[in-house]
C-alpha cells in the first residue's frame, strides 16, 4: 500500500495540504476529483517525494518516511511510483521512442526492458508513430507517450494528473481500458481526472477534495448519488459531460441506494409514472430497503402512476391501503414485452433490469421523459383499474 497520514504542505504560509490521509492499494483505481486549486497536483508530487510535505508521513509497503525529514534520513523519490503529469514532459527534441528509452537508460535496465516495451508498445498501438518527434504527433499520442514512458518503469503504484483532458471520449474509453488491464496486473493506481464519468467508472474508490482536505471518500455510486452534500452534487453536475446523461447503477446495493436518493431528490408531492412494471419483481431487490423508501414516499406524498398490463399483490395492497398515492391503470397485454420504464417527474427516465442482477440505467432526457409519457397516455392502450 502507498499511504500517507496526516499531510500538510504549505506553499508561502498558505496550507495547500491539511491532515491529508490516503491509501491507494495494489490492484485498485482510487479518483481523485475536486475543484481546480485544490490541491490535487500537489498531492500526487508529495505521494510520490517529488515534494516534501511538511509534516506528516508517507509510507510504502513496509518503508514509512515521517516530516520533516531527519538529518540522516533518505528521502528520495519512490523508484516503485511513477507520476504522469499535465504538463507530460517530453522532451521536444528527442523521439517518443527515445523519450520512453531514456529513463530506463539512466536506470541501466535498458536491455532488460525490451520485450515489455515492445509489449506496451503493441498494447498503446504506437509502433506507427514511436520514431517520429513530439511535434510531429497529435497530444492524444503524446498522453500515450507519457503513460507508456511511466509504466516501461513497472511501477507499483502509477499517479496520474489529469491525463485524457484532451482526449475525445473515444480515446479516453481506450486510456481507461487500458488502465483496468494495468490494475489487474496488481498496480494501485491513483488518478486526478476533470470527467468526471471517467473518473468514476472503473474506480473502485473515490476521494473528493476541497480546500486542501479530502472531504469525501467512499464507492463511485456514492458520489453519482449524493443529495446531501451540495458541494459535492454542484462539482459533479458542473464537471459531467455529456455522457454522464446515461448511467447505470449495478448491482443491489446501488438498485436499493439509487432508488432511495431518487425520492430524496423528487420534489414533495410529485410523481413516478411507471410503465410495463412486472408485479412483485421490484420489491424483491428493494428487499429490507423497502420499508424505508414506502416510508419516504408516504411523507413526502409522491405518487406512483402505474400504468401496467399486470399487478402483483403488493402493487393491489399499496393501492387499497393508499389510493390517493398509488394510481393503477391496466395496458393492453400486446405491451407486454415492454421493458420496466420509470418517468420521473424531474425528467429522468429509468429502464429497469431485474434478472440476473437488478439494473437502473438512467437517462436525464426530458424530451424521452415527455414522450414516454405520451405514449404511456395512449386512450388506447388504457384503461382505469
Ligand atoms: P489542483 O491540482 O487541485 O488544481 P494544486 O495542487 O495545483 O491544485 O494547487 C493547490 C494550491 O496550491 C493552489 O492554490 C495553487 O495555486 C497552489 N500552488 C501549487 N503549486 C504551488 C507552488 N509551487 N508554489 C506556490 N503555490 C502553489
Amino acid at each position: 500500500m502507498l499511504k500517507a497520514t496526516n499531510l500538510n504542505t504549505t506553499y508561502d504560509n498558505r496550507e495547500v495540504l491539511k491532515n491529508v490521509e490516503i491509501t491507494i492499494e495494489p490492484g485498485k483505481i482510487t479518483s481523485l476529483i475536486g475543484p481546480s486549486g485544490a490541491g490535487k497536483t500537489t498531492l500526487l508530487r508529495v505521494l510520490s517525494m517529488l515534494e516534501k510535505p511538511k509534516s506528516g508521513n508517507i509510507s510504502l509497503d513496509n518503508k514509512k518516511v515521517e516530516f520533516p525529514i531527519q538529518k540522516n534520513d533518505q528521502a528520495s523519490p519512490w523508484p516503485e511510483v511513477s507520476v504522469v503529469f499535465q504538463q507530460l514532459f517530453i522532451w521536444p527534441h528527442l523521439t517518443l521512442r527515445k523519450n520512453i528509452e531514456l529513463p530506463l537508460e539512466i536506470r541501466g535496465t535498458l536491455n532488460e526492458s525490451k520485450q515489455h516495451l515492445d509489449q506496451l508498445y503493441r498494447t498503446f498501438d504506437m509502433a506507427e508513430y514511436l520514431d517520429r518527434f513530439p511535434n510531429e504527433v497529435s497530444l492524444g499520442q503524446r498522453q500515450r507517450v507519457a503513460l507508456v514512458r511511466a509504466l516501461a518503469l513497472k511501477p507499483k503504484y502509477l499517479l496520474l494528473d489529469e491525463i485524457t483532458s484532451s482526449l475525445d471520449v473515444e480515446q479516453s474509453a481506450i486510456i481507461l481500458s487500458h488502465l483496468t488491464e494495468i490494475k489487474k496486473q496488481g498496480v494501485g493506481i491513483l488518478m486526478v481526472a476533470h470527467d468526471i464519468d471517467f473518473a468514476l467508472s472503473n474506480a473502485d474508490t473515490v476521494c473528493f477534495m476541497e480546500n486542501g482536505k479530502i472531504v469525501k471518500q467512499g464507492k463511485p455510486y456514492e458520489f453519482l448519488l449524493e443529495s446531501k452534500d451540495q458541494r459535492i452534487s454542484n462539482f459533479i453536475d458542473s464537471a459531467s459531460l455529456g455522457s454522464a446523461n446515461v448511467r447505470m447503477y449495478f448491482g443491489q446495493e446501488e438498485f436499493q441506494a439509487y432508488h432511495l436518493a431518487l425520492l430524496e431528490r423528487l420534489q414533495p408531492n410529485s410523481t413516478i409514472t411507471i410503465i410495463g412494471g412486472l408485479g412483485k419483481t421490484w420489491y424483491d431487490p428493494m428487499k429490507d430497503k423497502y420499508a424505508q423508501y414506502d416510508a419516504l414516499r408516504i411523507k413526502k406524498n409522491i405518487t406512483w402512476n402505474m400504468l401496467m398490463y399486470e399487478y402483483g399483490d403488493e402493487d393491489s395492497r399499496l393501492a387499497r391501503e393508499h389510493p390517493e398515492l398509488n394510481k393503477l391503470f391496466t395496458l393492453s397485454k400486446s405491451m407486454k414485452n415492454m421493458a420496466d420504464i420509470n418517468i420521473n417527474s424531474d425528467g429522468t427516465v429509468i429502464l429497469q433490469i431485474f434478472d440476473p442482477i437488478p439494473t437502473v440505467i438512467e437517462i436525464k432526457n426530458q424530451a424521452l421523459a415527455d414522450s414516454y409519457l405520451n405514449y404511456g397516455s395512449l386512450d388506447n392502450c388504457m384503461g382505469k383499474v
